[in-house]
């Protein structure tokens, strides 16, 4: 299980070994099952959420003044309605919810006397809709994890035989299940529908010198196990050059290597790139209004792609808001996971924000998060309010200010390519769920909801971060008690 760094030449590229923990992690059973359950609710939430482009627009129009990410992605949307609109009107979804445990002063333990699991809550940390990374390492970590317990190292290390048992570690198939979400929305595409072409394609649009290739690569490589082709493309430059846009709006991939053969028809787009603010030159702009225009099912469409904001999961905690589109005893699932979150703009709620933030006492329990992704982007507790005195005022409308989850703290032993360390540790479980669903009107038509699998992610209790690929934490298996 490798990640691959940024320097490589024409013949080589260097890669380092992925974080992982060295034992698995006590995590409450309870609390893994309620998240797995707790999926099909959440995938539900966001497919309907994502047909509804007024509420969207209400929610995000704010950040475009101060937030030029949002202001781009809205004008590709408005860009293709200006180009006749959307041609399908089925999406795909990949998506993944991340939580923690809240209950900083719990113990957590084998021994019956620090067995408080009923004491801790399962909080979610964001809910993210595109370029969901992690599955495959974490399918990789739990196979290392189970072969260790299988083979006795672990018995050979404690006096209690049954402490990594088998049976406390949940398996996990997130490579076969993303792979499977795929082929059927490759299915639901069906035969190309373009004259000139006579084969159709799964096409992964990743980013340039990309570090998560060995996370993307077996996704890939299931799907060819299936007879479905699968290609990848480079987002901007690439995608401009490689693909092409029919009379009639099918997305045609050119294969470098097939010179002037037919071209083929690309059923599935899945996005692996595209999330990030710097992807959006011109030509990454005008690459993503391709994709968007094109007839291929897009996994996510943009509209869902926006879901995953920050602004977006805030504005989902307004009280009245869930009940807008799920079900009442729905809300009240999704609703127990919530911590309180506040928009930090002129509002009511905004202004109460801001005099939490500013404050160096209130502000210890709170993380100021803009509306990006993967790692690296937020800013936590005590440096909040000089970081909001470092930025003009009128750009703390592009944040959102969410109450921090005291996490309760186990031992474990971390692995990365630079130290092995014991240490006292925090985990966060993110559950993978998988969905198809078809704009009918006003109407979500939901064609699959799944829960895919699981990943955990470890990171030493006293760092705020955790991306693994970005050197925070590392990618673990659950041992369930
Ligand atoms: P990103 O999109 O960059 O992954 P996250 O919202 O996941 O942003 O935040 C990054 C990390 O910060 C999380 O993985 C978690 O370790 C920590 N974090 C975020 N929100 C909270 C919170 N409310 N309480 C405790 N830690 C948090
Ligand atoms: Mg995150």
């Amino acid at each position: 299980m490798l990640k691959r760094i940024r320097t490589q030449t024409a013949h080589s590229v260097l890669c380092y070994p992925v974080a992982a923990t060295i034992f698995p992690t006590l995590f409450p059973r309870v609390q893994f099952d309620r998240a797995w359950e707790l999926q099909s609710i959440y995938n539900e939430l966001y497919c309907v959420v994502a047909g509804d482009e007024q509420w969207i627009y209400e929610t995000i129009k704010d950040l475009f003044p101060v937030d030029h990410f949002a202001a781009d992605l809205w004008e590709i949307h408005e860009k293709v309605k200006q180009a006749g609109g959307y041609v399908q009107d089925i999406s795909a979804g990949i998506f993944r919810s991340d939580y923690m445990l809240q209950g900083g002063d719990v113990e957590i333990g084998l021994d019956a006397n620090c067995n408080s699991s009923s004491d801790l809550e399962l909080k979610q940390v964001e809910f993210n809709t595109i370029s969901c990374a992690g599955g495959c390492h974490a399918s990789k970590v739990v196979d290392m994890h189970r072969h260790l317990a299988k083979s006795g190292v672990y018995g050979s290390l404690t006096d209690d035989k049954s402490l990594c048992s088998l049976s406390s570690l949940p398996s996990n198939n997130n490579t076969e299940s993303l792979a499977a979400s795929l082929a059927e929305a490759h299915n639901m595409y069906g035969q190309p529908k373009s004259k000139v072409s006579t084969e159709t394609a799964v096409l992964f649009v990743v980013q340039p010198d990309n570090f998560n290739v060995a996370d993307e690569r077996p996704i890939e490589y299931a799907l060819w196990d299936q007879d479905i082709p699968a290609y990848r493309v480079e987002w901007g430059s690439d995608v401009l050059k490689y693909t092409s846009l029919s009379d009639t709006q099918e997305l045609l991939f050119h294969p470098p290597w097939r010179g002037s053969q037919k071209p083929v028809e690309i059923s599935v787009v899945y996005l692996r790139a595209g999330h990030e603010p710097h992807e959006y030159d011109e030509q990454g702009k005008e690459a993503c209004l391709r994709l968007e225009r094109s007839r291929a099912i897009k996994c996510p469409s943009l509209m869902a792609h926006i879901l995953t904001f920050k602004k977006v999961q805030q504005a989902l905690t307004v009280p009245g808001v869930l009940e807008r589109f799920l079900a009442p005893e729905k809300v009240a699932a999704v609703r127990a996971t919530f911590v309180p979150m506040y928009p930090l703009d002129e509002s009511e709620a905004g202004q109460h924000a801001r005099s939490l933030a500013t404050d160096p006492e209130h502000a210890e329990d709170y993380i100021l998060k803009p509306s990006l992704e993967g790692g690296g982007h937020n800013i936590y507790g005590a440096d909040i309010p000089q970081y909001l005195s470092s930025i003009p005022r009128s750009s703390w409308s592009a944040y959102v200010l969410m109450e921090r989850i005291p996490s309760p703290s186990v031992g474990n032993v971390l692995m990365s390519s630079e130290r092995i360390d014991s240490s006292a540790v925090i985990s966060e479980l993110g559950i993978f769920g998988t969905c198809l669903w078809r704009k009918v009107g006003g109407q979500c038509d939901l064609l699959r909801n799944s829960t895919a699998g699981w990943s955990l992610k470890t990171k030493y209790a006293d760092v705020d971060e955790m991306s693994v690929v970005k050197g925070f934490g590392c990618f673990d298996t659950p041992l369930l008690f």
